[in-house]
């Protein structure tokens, strides 16, 4: 019998008020049952915004300092558990362990630095321009934050979401997506042994329109901050826009993989390899398109045949897996539509497109998918696929490849592999994205760094770092006069003009 796991609202764990379910599955094993999770509708997310609202007065008067203690400890027991935890991904979400443990590691470093943030947190103090004031900034919480995530980071997400949100002494709601509650329902159970007080964090699953939507709509939620695909950002940015609420979204990419002539052609396979490939191409950062310079095209396709030949699909538990299953069916059916499609604009299918899943257990597996001789206008070249597949477009010399990376809606992240500085440099600023690579792939960013993407990537603004305090706090701006006698500013400032 499969465990039964519950919301967390107002700090008790509760079933949804319906008393609905859904059943959550391993995309490996379809057969293997991870628990039964709360199918939620809007009296949950009623109950959950309630409770955000009811605690916000006191969270934002405790002192960022001791929030950030109380971030400190959770993130011990990320660094405690990590192993299980990256265990409970892999099984929930398919990726192999080492992408798992990525995973939670970039929670654990979300952690550290937001813990941090509780003794920083800076404002500015600047001269006033009258004399005996004091000008100043200090920061206030935006107020109840709907956290709302994508399936393909489960811990990651949440978390460099959370933590900074925490710190700022908001209060939150979070949505994780339907396929991966597992490590959502595990970050909270750290959440509530480390100490966060009952409402601070919410935790509501369920599916997109049922408990998403309701969340985003509810007229309790300040903020909302989303990742996932543009389609739903864009009824998001509408919906949550028309009420003037917060919206900071972060959306899909089609990044490309810049390889120049004299490029060490080695190091821009490997990193390829990596870019496209790791988590099954599941990353809004993945290097789905590689622009090869017409000169070395065939070399780097060559290589990437033999790359690619040697990759191990199968089961993420196992630890010579390179490459693990889809999230689902859909996705599946989705991923292979793209191959039907590819061919059909007249691409050539090099290697893969295929599914696997008969041989290997009735998983959700696909075949690392290579199409090469792809023009930049082909949907397998516009459109994010979001599986295991790597468009080829030649291109011929610095400007077009230039020209072709930029050529997409979206502007999440770009690598460009030479040994030439100054045409690197050249490179970084045509490029449009919100993250450059130079001689590394187009993933793996770092927790401390802003990170997000331009055009329709997202909506302004980034994640992490020091921008995700920026994100999730309202700017004060405080004037302490002590001159003892009305000053008007812009009226009364000396001006250095010689008396008269
Ligand atoms: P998705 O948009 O289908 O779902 C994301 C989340 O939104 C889920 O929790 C889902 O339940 C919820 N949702 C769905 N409909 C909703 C609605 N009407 N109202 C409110 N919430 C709703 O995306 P996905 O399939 O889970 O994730 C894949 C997408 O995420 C890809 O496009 C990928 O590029 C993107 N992504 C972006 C980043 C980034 O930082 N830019 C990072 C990871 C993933």
């Amino acid at each position: 019998m499969a465990e039964t796991y519950l919301n967390y609202i107002g700090g008790h764990w509760v079933p949804s008020s319906t008393g609905e379910t859904y059943r959550n599955t391993n995309p490996a094993r379809p057969d293997e049952v991870i628990g039964e999770f709360q199918r939620s509708g809007p009296s949950d997310v009623d109950a959950a915004v309630t409770a955000a609202a009811r605690a916000q007065d006191e969270w934002r008067r405790t002192p960022a300092p001791l929030r950030g203690e109380i971030i400190a400890r959770a993130t011990r027991m990320l660094v405690e558990r990590k192993p299980e935890l990256a265990e409970t991904i892999t099984r929930e979400m398919g990726k192999v362990l080492v992408d798992s443990g990525y995973d939670v590691q970039g929670a654990i470093t979300s952690g550290e630095y937001m813990a941090g943030e509780g003794r920083r947190m800076f404002g500015d103090t600047v001269p006033s321009g009258l004399p005996n004031r004091l000008a100043m900034t200090v920061r206030d919480p935006v107020g109840v934050v709907a956290i709302i995530t994508p399936w393909n980071l489960p811990m990651l997400m949440p978390a460099w979401k959370l933590f900074p949100a925490l710190v700022c002494g908001n209060t939150v709601v979070v949505k994780p997506a339907e396929d991966t509650p597992h490590a959502a329902v595990r970050l909270f159970q750290i959440l509530e042994e480390a100490g966060v007080p009952p409402g601070v964090a919410n935790l509501v699953t369920g599916y997109g329109p049922e408990a998403g939507q309701p969340l985003v709509d509810h007229p309790g939620i300040d903020m909302v901050s989303f990742t996932g695909s543009r389609t739903v950002g864009k009824q998001i940015a509408v919906s949550a826009g028309g009420e003037l609420k917060h919206v900071s979204l972060e959306m899909g990419g089609k990044n490309a993989l810049i390889v120049l002539d004299d490029a060490d052609l080695d190091e821009a396979v490997t990193g390829a390899l990596w870019g496209g490939f790791s988590t099954a191409g599941q990353r809004c950062t993945a290097s789905s398109r590689l622009v090869v310079d017409r000169r070395v095209a065939d070399k780097v396709v060559e290589a990437l045949v033999e790359g690619m030949s040697a990759l191990v699909v199968g089961d993420g538990l196992d630890p010579e897996t390179n490459v693990g299953p889809l999230i689902n069916a859909k996705q599946l059916e989705r991923v292979h539509a793209y191959t039907g499609i590819g061919v059909d604009e007249g691409a050539e299918l090099v290697i893969g497109g295929e599914k696997l899943g008969d041989e290997l257990g009735g998983g959700y597996f696909y075949s690392p998918t290579l199409f090469d001789h792809a023009s930049p206008d082909m949907r397998i070249a516009q459109e994010e696929i979001f599986g295991p597949t790597i468009t080829v477009i030649r291109v011929d010399g610095d400007e077009e490849a230039i020209a072709v990376a930029n050529g997409t809606r979206y502007g999440l992240s770009a690598a460009v592999y030479t040994r030439d500085t100054a045409r690197a440099l050249r490179a970084v600023a045509e490029l449009k994205a919100g993250l450059v690579y130079l001689n590394a792939p187009t993933i793996g960013s770092e927790i401390h760094l802003p990170f997000g993407g331009t055009k329709d990537t997202g909506n302004g603004h980034r994640e992490s770092g020091t921008a995700a305090i920026e994100q999730f706090t309202e700017t004060k701006t405080v004037f302490l006069d002590y001159s003892g006698t009305l000053q008007r500013a812009h009226i009364d400032e000396p001006t250095g003009d010689a008396p008269a």
